[in-house]
């Protein structure tokens, strides 16, 4: 173990293999206050293993196996996308790179603007989708799936979130009325009804009882 991870405590232990500090954030909120929740810049590094699973589970299960071998600690992974019915169910796990680059959010939004021209408001349903991964040292793995439904508009609206929040509409937002992109709501709104939210409230009772405390 190293200065870095033990000076946390002797408490329950919870490793993000993420470096993103928004899911960092909305994790700690989420579990009891005993445990203490580390991400991959409180662990000693590793070369991360490519995401090549055919499924966002295959991808979380990967990234969440690799950190609870590589730290000895419960660790717990994400993988998220867009899935889009008229594209059957695409970009998918290819949703960062469906332009051909890795994290290029304008172009990927402008080939899928382009792709969907011609498909009618009727059927411009589309889905985010984020499983979540846990895997304990002994390779013990649970792994859920959390789903946020909307559809797809025409044109880009709002400057908040990233990807392609600015393009969709929640189902919430045309239950309410507001019609809002997820870039259009608040950060803290799109945290309560995100995939990543709901895959993250489905695993936690697994989360708990790894930890022993109850679930
Ligand atoms: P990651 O799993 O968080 O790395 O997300 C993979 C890709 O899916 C991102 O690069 C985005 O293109 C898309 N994506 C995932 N979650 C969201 C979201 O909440 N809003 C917009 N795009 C998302």
């Amino acid at each position: 173990m190293t200065n870095m991870t033990s000076s946390r405590g002797s408490g329950p232990r919870l490793l993000l293999a993420s470096s993103n500090l928004g899911k960092l954030a909305e994790l700690r909120r989420l579990v009891p206050p005993e445990v203490t929740v580390l991400g991959l810049g409180d662990v000693p590094p590793y070369p991360p293993l490519p995401e090549c699973g055919a499924t966002f589970e295959e991808n979380a299960l990967i990234k969440a196996r690799q950190a609870a071998r590589e730290s000895g600690i419960l660790a717990l992974a994400d993988d998220s996308g867009l899935e889009v019915d008229a594209l059957n169910g695409m970009p998918g796990v290819l949703s960062a790179r469906w332009c051909g680059r890795h994290g290029d959010d304008v172009a990927n939004n402008e080939l899928l603007l382009g792709q969907l021209a011609d498909v009618p408001d009727e059927r411009r349903g589309a889905a985010f989708v984020s499983a979540v991964a846990l895997v304990n040292p002994a390779g013990h793995a649970d792994v859920v799936r959390g789903r946020w439904p909307g559809r797809l508009i025409r044109e880009s609206r709002g400057s908040n979130g990233f990807g392609y929040d600015p393009l969709f509409v929640p189902a919430e937002s045309d239950a309410d009325g507001t019609g809002r992109t997820s870039a259009e709501l608040a950060p803290e709104r799109k945290n309560e009804l995100s995939h990543r939210a709901r895959a993250m409230a489905a695993i936690l009772p697994a989360v708990l009882s790894r930890l022993g405390l109850g679930g």
